[in-house]
């Protein structure tokens, strides 16, 4: 047998290059993990060659450390060959190890083909020294390489499988993987060379057709490494930019989260909106459904809240709404949502076993609410009017239990409001009214169905009369005269009252002109305005065509406008105002009390009355708080030069407190009832008015 000798620089550059493939082809299985589509198929292919260049010149470069004392060479085609068969069994390796799946079977299949094709290539590359005689193989040792190849590839696959994820220590891990299967792979090799015995005579077949060893163990060595090199910092390059981009990605998916947060969210209280609200209820009713539970749906509006909204602006409505959010939250569990639909609409869900949670819930919110609210200076106090309905008694529908919720809280509103209320059917029929009077108020002016009732307005000190207040009175031909507190919100909603109001100042005029003509020269009739005619920009001109039209002098016009209409917007307010008083128009602050007038503003109103409402008469006598604000009213009204109303009179002590308190006129149904023009000199007017008397 010839003696092999190695070079030993030869064997330890071999064994470098074992490690530094093995490193490579873990790090292109986390590349080709990593990517999708084409950029995995580029990474595969780009992956596979390096790998398998890199195998292979391992074992060439082992080869090539390998001498006998005869002359070698590389027989040309059969090295290509054991170089195709190296890169064909990478493919399929980096091939095997990126799938999201490894069994135990497809890892030892897996293996066995790797194997045996590390075997395939070692073995076509010791053929093409094209040996005569042949190289006598070591059967043992041979069986032995053969297992080592299995056995590695068995060991590679699985590290490379564990590891192609990328992940935080994965590089130091990678790099020990990479020791342990550049081993192997060099174990393999060693073995299989072992087992090779070249009998004494042999010719190297391949010694002049082939490529010398010398000069081409420089060339595998200097491309493999350059191979490497490229492979790897593409790779680095990759990675950043592939890090990049999930960084990219991940700010991407923050702010759209932020977007759907917001198309989900209401903006001010940072509660669920309508949206969110409507998905929720969907699920709870999906969920009810089929858990035969049972959920409650509240809908909650505030009272007062149009009032702070008007007179104290935009800025205080926002921050009581979200004072109010806060308070609904706190009242709530952490399961239940409460939702804003806009304005001061609230909507809340909660899972209940007995309608009684419901109702628990609901006192609770309502007593939070009426807890009096401290915003910006402003001592501010507002009550919930709720309406519940319990799924599935009151609808199996997101839209019923909602409009029945609607319909429950309306009917809370209607009895006194600041409280709650159980949806019952009849409430519905109430929501079925409301559709019914919009139709019918549509037709009413044409039908001539309105109608003025006169109530009038006396002098505190000699009960003379001096003036009259229109209110309007709907003869619906079903069910009989109408109240304006029953279709005004209506008309208001609807826009009708625009019209109704130019009737009404129509009909006043036309009415005050009668009574001027018959001597009442004194008298001024008062027309209540609403907020949507103040804010219509026709109003002045208007009421001076209504005046022209009977040829009234301007000072038998009196309007009366709410507090919290006046105050609604302060500055087109003045003008409208400052405008009508131009005319000779006098204006009066009606309802004072309610609203949350600022001093200041009403200094600048160019009005010449207010009338205190009707709720600090009522207890007068009883309530001596009511009395002490009766008395500032008089007295700070007083100091800007206003007259002094005081409405609702209905008894002889608080007609008799009133006037000791200074108030200068006085309206209730103690010195007379509203009512229609021909009924006033008989019921109404006579005994009190030794005036009327007279004619
Ligand atoms: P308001 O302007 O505060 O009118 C006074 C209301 O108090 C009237 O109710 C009147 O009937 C009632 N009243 C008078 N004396 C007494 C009393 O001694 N005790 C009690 N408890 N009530 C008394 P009415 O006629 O039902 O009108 C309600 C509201 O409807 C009015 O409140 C006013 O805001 C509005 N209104 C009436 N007519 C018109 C109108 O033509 N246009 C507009 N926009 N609103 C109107
Ligand atoms: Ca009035
Ligand atoms: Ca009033």
């Amino acid at each position: 047998m010839l003696t092999a000798q190695y070079d030993s620089l030869l064997v330890a550059i071999s064994i470098l290059v074992a490690v530094l493939a093995s490193y490579t082809a873990l790090d292109m299985a986390a590349r080709i993990h990593s990517s999708s589509g084409r950029s995995a198929m580029l990474w595969l292919t780009g992956g596979s060659v390096a790998m398998g260049i890199g195998i292979w010149s391992m074992h060439f470069i082992g080869m090539l450390s390998f001498s006998l004392p005869i002359e070698l060479g590389y027989d040309i085609g059969l090295t290509i060959l054991s170089l195709l068969i190296a890169i064909v069994a990478s493919g399929f390796a980096l091939w095997r190890v990126t799938q999201s799946e490894l069994s135990f079977g497809q890892l030892l299949l897996g293996a066995l083909i790797m194997g045996l094709a590390i075997a395939a290539m070692h073995y076509t590359g010791m053929a093409a020294m094209r040996m005569t005689p042949g190289i006598q193989y070591d059967h043992a040792w041979f069986i032995v390489s053969l297992l080592i190849a299995i056995g590695a590839s068995g060991a590679a696959l699985w590290i490379a499988f564990i590891l192609r994820k990328n992940k935080p220590h994965t590089v130091w891990a990678r790099m020990a993987a990479a020791v342990v299967m550049g081993a192997a792979i060099i174990g393999m090799h060693y073995t299989g060379m072992f087992a090779a015995n070249f009998p004494l005579g042999s010719i190297c077949g391949a010694q002049y057709a082939g490529v010398t060893p010398g000069w081409l163990a420089l060339v595998v060595i200097v491309v493999t490494l350059s191979i490497f090199a490229i492979a790897l910092l593409t790779s680095v390059l990759d990675a950043r930019l592939e890090s990049q981009t999930s960084i990219l990605a991940r700010s991407l998916a923050v702010a759209n989260q932020e977007l759907t947060l917001q198309a989900l969210q209401d903006n001010l209280t940072k509660l669920p909106n309508r949206t969110l609200l409507e998905d929720r209820l969907e699920q709870m009713l999906h969920k009810a459904a089929r858990e035969h539970a049972r959920f409650a749906l509240m809908f909650l509006d505030l009272d007062g809240f149009k009032a702070i909204n008007d007179s104290l602006g935009h800025h205080i409505g926002d921050l009581l709404l979200i004072e109010v959010a806060n308070r609904i939250r706190h009242n709530i569990r952490g399961q239940d949502t409460a939702a804003r639909l806009g304005g001061d609409e609230f909507v809340i869900l909660i899972e209940i076993t007995d309608p009684e949670d419901a109702a628990t819930v609901a006192g609770k919110l309502c007593d939070a609410i009426n807890a009096p609210f401290h915003i910006n200076q402003h001592d501010l106090g507002v009550s919930a009017s709720i309406g519940i309905t319990v799924y599935p008694e009151d609808g199996r529908t997101a839209h019923d239990l909602l409009v029945n919720a609607d319909a429950a809280m309306y009917h809370t509103k209607g009895v006194g409001r600041n409280g709650y209320h159980f949806f019952e059917t009849s409430m519905n029929t109430n929501a079925h009214n409301q559709l019914q009077m919009i139709q019918d108020l549509r037709h009413a002016l044409d039908e001539r169905q309105f109608v003025l009732h006169y109530q009038p307005k006396h002098d505190a000190q000699d009960g003379r009369i001096v003036g009259m207040e229109a209110l309007l009175r709907w003869q619906h031909p079903v069910r009989g005269l109408i109240g304006p507190g029953e279709f005004i919100p209506t008309a208001e909603k609807t826009g009708l009252i625009v019209s109704i109001g130019e009737w009404v100042l129509d009909e006043a005029c036309r009415q005050m002109r009668i009574w001027l003509d018959s001597g009442y020269t004194e008298w001024k009739v008062a027309v209540n305005l609403s907020a949507v005619q103040f804010a219509n920009g026709l109003l002045v001109d208007q009421v001076a065509a209504t005046l022209k039209k009977y040829a009234l002098p301007a000072h038998c016009l009196m309007l009366e406008v709410t507090e919290s209409t006046a105050m609604q917007d302060v500055e087109s307010s003045m003008t409208i105002l400052t405008e009508l008083a131009v005319l000779g128009i006098d204006i009066s602050i009606d309802d004072f009390g309610t609203g949350y007038s600022s001093l200041l503003y009403l200094k600048r109103l160019p009005a010449c009355e207010l009338k205190i409402d009707r709720g600090f008469i009522h207890n007068l006598a009883k309530n001596s708080d009511d009395a002490a604000i009766v008395s500032a009213i008089v007295a700070m009204g007083h100091s800007l030069n206003l007259r002094i109303v005081a409405e609702g009179v209905e008894t002889e002590t608080q007609r008799s407190i009133l006037k000791t308190l200074g108030c200068d006129t006085l309206q209730g149904y103690l010195l007379g009832r509203p009512a229609a023009p021909t009924q006033l000199s008989y019921n109404t007017i006579l005994p009190h008015t030794p005036v009327i008397a007279a004619i």
